[in-house]
């Protein structure tokens, strides 16, 4: 705990879950993976990777790229052309994290909804239907939804709800994209399966690097159709890659392994909202907690997000991200324990006390 500057590696990391490490485990999978080469689609590990995302995901295929971005990035070029829409949440990862890829990769204009938790109703997308399409306006394509939503807080849609925004999208002739990087944590902590949340999807996707603890890469599935022309782009955005088993196998052994623990996570994700809920100047709802992110308010406490992440760190070696005015997140994930949960609650409130 002598960290005594920002730049100190944490003792306990809650930045995100994408800073896990991978176990040795997942190590020994890695190093006895099988490989081939895997543009050619002969690399044994990534096709089995892909068949069980598709199985997961209820879709007839799959393809394995380098990133979830790559996968968000990809399924809106296939759906999308220049100058036609997509509709997302206006705190969606692609319209706020992909440095504007939905207009650099696909020349897409992009249409917001501001829904509640990241989360929108199939009346809040009725509501920006461009009907009819006319002669003047841009024709509109794609939905894009993403479940657990991010900036939502790690916010789980209703089953309901994506069908009924599926409903209104198939209604006027739009596709359905489900950005699932977090579609896992939302299985373990509600019970329903991943097929039923991409059900109603036309393309589905989740993270391998979050909360599932792989290195890298992301697993995109759809119709035969959709991953055939998924593949073009992804040998035009350089995504095809050689022997990937080496990446791929520690998919297949966190899909075997790191799914179900999850809930320890969310688990303690509650304990930690509950903590900081109990300090004063501190605000959170430990109700709206679904999942593994803990976003709270810092205003109250006299520290601005950034001071108070930066003496956190410094003094006490634990590693929350400012993500806004007022605002930090936490996220918890298999590299932290319970014990490291309750020790950063008590460096929260050392700080607000300073
Ligand atoms: C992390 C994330 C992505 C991008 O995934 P990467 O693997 O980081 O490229 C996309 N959507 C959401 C909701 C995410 O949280």
């Amino acid at each position: 705990m002598a960290a005594n500057s920002v730049t100190a590696t944490p003792r306990i990391d809650l930045y995100s879950d994408t800073v896990t490490r991978p176990t040795p485990g997942m190590r020994k999978a890695i190093a006895e993976a099988e490989v081939g080469n895997e543009q050619a689609r002969e690399d044994p590990t990534v096709n089995r990777l892909c068949e069980m995302v598709a199985e997961l995901l209820g879709k007839e295929a799959a393809i394995f790229l380098p990133s979830g971005t790559m996968c968000n990035e990809i399924a809106y070029r296939v759906w999308v052309d220049h100058g036609e829409e997509i509709v997302l949440e206006e705190n969606s990862h692609a319209l706020h994290y992909e440095t504007g890829g939905p207009a650099a990769l696909s020349g897409a204009m992009c249409r917001t909804i501001r829904g509640k938790r990241g989360m929108f109703t199939g009346t809040e997308l009725e509501a920006v239907i461009r009907v009819p399409h006319g002669w003047h306006g841009q024709r509109q394509r794609l939905v894009s939804i993403e479940n657990t939503a991010n900036l939502g807080g790690g916010a789980i849609w209703p089953l309901e709800q994506i069908e009924d925004v599926a409903a209104v999208a198939r209604k006027h002739g739009l596709k359905l994209h489900l950005d699932g990087a977090r579609l896992l944590n939302a299985v373990v902590a509600s019970g329903i399966p991943a097929s039923a949340y991409a059900a109603s999807a036309d393309s589905a996707w989740i993270d391998l690097s979050k909360g599932l603890g792989c290195p890298v890469g992301g697993v995109l599935a759809g119709s035969r159709d959709f991953i055939e022309q998924a593949w073009r782009f992804k040998h035009q955005f350089g995504g095809a890659m050689r022997q990937a088993g080496i990446i791929a196998a520690a998919g297949v052994y966190a899909l075997e392994n790191h799914v179900e623990r999850m809930a320890e996570d969310h688990a303690n994700a509650r304990l930690l909202a509950e903590g900081l809920a109990g300090i004063k100047g501190i605000g959170i709802n430990p109700n709206e907690i679904d999942t593994n992110m803990v976003y709270f308010t810092v205003g109250g406490t006299g520290l601005t997000e950034q001071e108070f992440a930066r003496r956190l760190l410094a003094d006490h070696g634990v590693r929350i991200g400012p993500q806004g005015k007022d605002l930090m997140r936490a996220v918890t994930h298999l590299d932290v324990s319970r014990a490291d949960i309750e020790e950063a609650i008590r460096a929260c409130a050392a700080v607000v006390k300073g």
